[in-house]
């Protein structure tokens, strides 16, 4: 493991989390990644992607996923540690709330509700790899069917939440419309879902700056739209140690939970997992 630290030290660390289901087991997480490395915001990345201004040894950008309320909850816990975040969201539920499509599947699923098309049953995989068209009408069946029996959506995130994010010294990026995996969508709908992304984050005065794949599905679409909005780079989510010299567009992230244990975490960040997961996913 030290050696592969060593080894890996000009690699850049990219963490892709969720939500923060226990703030202070996160707390200790953060000061054992803080101890270990370097922790660099969006604005250093940017500066390394643009103009080729090293990032420090060991360097670790810490980004959260979905724009989830629990996300927001870590932001005072970070910034006392002087880590500086980038939370990607979704701004169809941003201040209205509701469903982002996934949530409501997981929230039929875990009340023994059936997803079914036409009798046959869908799991949360199979719903990520059916034509966005379809899914969105599952979707439909899915949400009403909760809405009617009085289950709620999760707790809204506001405007006013992700302002006082940015008062904390974290960002803000673009994670399209409302989630769809952009590999299923038609090249039109692809480049709505971000640009409307986009124009709602801008119209509440934020300035998204990096972009990033739902469920890391990368497509060409995407990646031209991404640099035509001018976005500085586009995060997938492969599992990899990542570098600011390759496509700006197809950086690497490394998924980890806001409850992994400190001995997976380490080995997530040496690099020695991500080679260990490249084997199994081959
Ligand atoms: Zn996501």
């Amino acid at each position: 493991m030290r050696t592969a630290y060593a080894a890996t030290s000009s690699k850049l660390r990219i963490l892709g989390f969720h939500g923060v289901e226990d703030l202070e087991r996160f707390g200790v997480l953060i000061d054992a990644i803080c101890d270990r490395y370097q922790p660099v915001g969006e604005s250093e990345v940017a500066a390394a992607l643009i103009d080729g201004v090293p990032l420090p040894a060991h360097a670790v950008w810490i980004t959260f996923d979905d724009g989830l309320a629990s996300t927001f909850e870590a932001g005072p816990l970070l910034a006392a540690r002087h880590v500086s975040a980038t939370a990607f969201v979704c701004p169809r539920v941003l201040d209205d709330g509701g469903w982002l499509w996934f949530q409501a599947a997981q929230a039929a699923l875990d009340r023994d509700e059936l997803i079914d098309v036409d009798g046959t049953p869908l799991t949360l995989q199979q719903l990520k790899g059916m034509d966005d068209v379809s899914r969105r009408r599952v979707h439909d069946r899915i949400a009403e069917s909760l809405e009617a029996q009085g289950v709620e959506s999760p707790t809204p995130v506001t405007t006013v939440t992700l302002g006082e994010w940015l008062d904390m010294g974290h960002t803000i990026g673009n994670h399209t419309w409302d989630h769809p995996c952009l590999d299923k969508c038609s090249p039109s709908s692809q480049v709505d879902q971000m640009r409307r992304a986009h124009r709602a984050l801008a119209e509440r005065g934020f300035r998204p700056r990096f972009f990033a794949y739902p469920n890391g599905n990368w497509t060409p679409e995407a990646a031209a739209e991404a640099e035509a909005l001018g976005y500085v780079g586009s995060l997938l989510f492969d599992h990899r140690l990542s570098s600011v010299s390759g496509d700006p567009h197809r950086i690497s992230r490394l998924r980890i939970d806001s409850d992994a244990t400190l001995d997976r975490t380490l080995s997530i960040l040496s690099g020695a997992h991500s080679a260990a997961f490249q084997v199994v996913a081959r």
